[in-house]
C-alpha cells in the first residue's frame, strides 16, 4: 500500500534538497509532479485540487521560500496536508459507559468484515475487555461459520442465536452479553455485492434494535477511490461513525484511504492489513503520513515492542536494560524478542528510509543467527563481561563460530550501540511509561 505514491514523492524531494535555493518555479514544478503522483495514486480529483492549491500557497511563503532549509520545509508542508488528508487527529473508537457497548460492523460482502469483527475484538481483549462476537449473516452461508472459527481462534465467545432473523438475533446478543458479564457486544451483520435497498433496511432496523455506541463501516483498500462513492451511498442512509480500511496489505494504491475523510467526513479508526490476529491496528493518519515520505514509523514499532508481555523477558535482563547495563546474554534474549515481533524486517521498516532498505534488499535476516552463533562461542564470562574481549579472545571465538574476526567485531559494535541508545532511550520510555499510568 502508499509503495509506488511513497517511492514518488521521496524522488520529488530529493530532487527538491539538491537545490538549495528554490524559486517560484521549482515549487510550481514539484507541485506538478506532486499533482501526477495523487492521480496515479487513485486519489479524488477534487481532493488532489484542493491538496495542490494548500500546499502551494503554503510553500510559497517567505517562511518557506526564504528560510536556510526550503526543501525540508516544503517536506513539512507536504506532511502536514498529508496527515490532514488521513484525518489530521486520531479517530478513536468511542467506548461509552453503557455496559455493554455495542459496536456494529456493515460493510459489502468481501469487504473484510467477518474478519475485521474477530481481529476487533481480539484487540479489544488485549486491552482487558471481555468481547462478544454476534453472527447477524444469516444470508452467506458459513458466515456464521467463519465467525466461529475466528472466535474459536481469538479465545472469543461468539452467539450465533438460531434463527434466520438478524435483527433478533442482534437483540438476543446483547441479552447474552448482560447474561454473561460481556462488556462489549460486536455485532457482525451481512454484506451485499452492491449498496441496496435491503442491505441498508437491514441496518436500519438493527441500528434501532441494539442502539450501538459505534457503527463501523468496512471497507477494503483494494477497491481504491470507490471506497469513497459506497461510503457516501452508506451514509446516506445509515450514519456510521468511521471506517475500518482492510486489505492495506495488498497493493492498493491508496487514493480510497487518501480520499475518504475529505469527501465522506468520516474517519478511517482502524486499519486491517493481514490474516493474523493481531494485524487489525489502530490508525493514526500522523503516522501513516510520515511512513508514505520514508520517515518511518518507530512510535507504531515502540508500540509493538511494549506488547510484548514483561513476563516474557527474562527478569534479569529487564532489569539490565532499565538500568541499560545489558551484558551478551540480554543481547541473545533481545533477539529473541526481536524474531518474535516480526524480524528484522519488520523492525526496519519502522526505521526512516527503512521500506527503501528493505526493497533494495540491503538488510540481511540471517545476521540474526550469525550474531547468535558468535555469542555461543564466548564463555560464560565473556558473554557477562564483554568488556574483557581483547584481540585473542575475539579471533579465538571468530574461529570457533566459523566467521571472520571482522564480523565478531560487528556484533560487538552493534551490542555497544545498542547499549548506547538504550541509555539515550531511558527518558523516553520512562515518560512513556509514566503517560500511561496517567490513563
Ligand atoms: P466479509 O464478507 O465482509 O465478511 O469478508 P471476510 O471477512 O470473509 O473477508 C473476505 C476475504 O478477505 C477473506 O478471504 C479474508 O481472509 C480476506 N481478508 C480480510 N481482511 C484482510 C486483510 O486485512 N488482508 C488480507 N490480505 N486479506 C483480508
Amino acid at each position: 500500500m502508499f509503495d509506488s505514491l511513497s517511492d514518488r514523492l521521496q524522488g520529488i524531494f530529493s530532487g527538491l534538497k539538491s537545490k538549495g535555493r528554490l524559486t517560484e518555479q521549482d515549487i510550481d514544478s514539484a507541485m506538478r509532479e506532486i499533482r501526477m503522483a495523487l492521480l496515479e495514486a487513485d486519489v479524488n480529483f477534487k481532493v488532489v485540487k484542493s491538496f495542490i492549491r494548500s500546499a502551494k500557497e503554503r510553500c510559497l511563503t517567505a517562511e518557506v521560500m526564504d528560510s536556510l532549509t526550503p526543501a525540508q520545509n516544503v517536506i513539512k508542508v507536504v506532511l502536514d496536508e498529508l496527515t490532514r488528508l488521513l484525518g489530521e487527529n486520531d479517530a478513536k473508537l468511542t467506548l461509552s459507559s453503557r455496559i455493554p457497548n455495542v459496536i456494529m460492523l456493515v460493510g459489502l460482502q468481501g469487504s473484510g468484515k467477518t474478519t475485521a469483527a474477530a481481529k476487533l475484538a481480539y484487540l479489544l481483549k488485549g486491552k482487558g475487555h471481555s468481547p462478544l462476537l454476534v453472527a447477524c449473516d444469516v444470508y452467506r452461508p458459513a458466515a456464521a461459520d467463519q465467525l466461529q472459527t475466528l472466535g474459536d481462534e481469538m479465545g472469543v465467545k461468539v452467539y450465533r442465536g438460531d434463527g434466520q432473523d438478524p435483527v433478533k438475533i442482534a437483540s438476543e446478543g446483547v441479552r447474552f452479553a448482560i447474561d454473561n458479564l460481556r462488556d462489549v457486544v460486536i455485532v457482525d451483520t451481512a454484506g451485499r455485492l452492491h449498496v441496496d435497498e435491503d442491505m441498508m433496511a437491514e441496518a436500519e432496523a438493527i441500528k434501532e434494535a441494539v442502539t450501538p455506541d459505534e457503527i463501523l463501516m468496512v471497507v477494503d483498500a483494494m477497491t481504491g477511490q470507490d471506497v469513497v462513492n459506497v461510503a457516501q451511498a452508506f451514509a446516506e442512509r445509515v450514519e456510521f461513525d468511521g471506517v475500518i480500511m482492510s486489505k492495506m496489505d495488498g497493493d492498493a494504491r491508496g487514493g480510497g484511504a487518501l480520499s475518504l475523510k475529505q469527501v465522506t467526513g468520516k474517519p478511517i479508526k482502524f486499519i486491517s492489513a493481514g490474516e493474523k490476529p493481531d494485524s487489525l491496528e489502530e490508525f493514526h493518519p500522523d503516522r501513516m503520513a510520515k511512513r508514505i515520505l520514508g520517515m518511518g514509523d518507530v512510535i507504531s514499532f515502540i508500540e509493538t515492542a511494549s506488547k510484548i508481555r514483561a513476563d516474557e523477558i527474562e527478569a534479569e535482563t529487564a532489569e539490565r536494560m532499565q538500568r541499560a547495563q545489558l551484558n551478551l546474554n540480554d543481547f541473545l534474549e533481545m533477539k529473541k524478542q526481536v524474531k518474535k515481533m516480526g524480524g528484522v524486517s519488520k523492525l526496519i521498516s519502522a526505521l526512516p528510509g527503512g521500506d527503501k532498505a528493505m526493497a533494495s534488499g540491503q538488510v540481511d535476516e540471517s545476521a540474526l543467527d550469525r550474531m547468535e552463533t558468535i555469542i555461543f562461542s564466548m564463555t560464560k564470562k565473556e558473554r557477562e563481561h564483554p568488556d574483557i574481549l581483547n584481540g585473542s579472545r575475539r579471533a579465538r571465538i571468530a574461529r570457533g563460530a566459523g566467521v571472520t574476526v571482522q564480523d565478531v567485531n560487528q556484533v560487538m559494535k552493534q551490542y555497544n550501540e545498542t547499549k548506547k541508545m538504550m541509555r539515550k532511550m531511558m527518558p523516553a520510555m520512562e515518560a512513556m511509561e509514566g503517560g500511561r499510568g496517567k490513563k
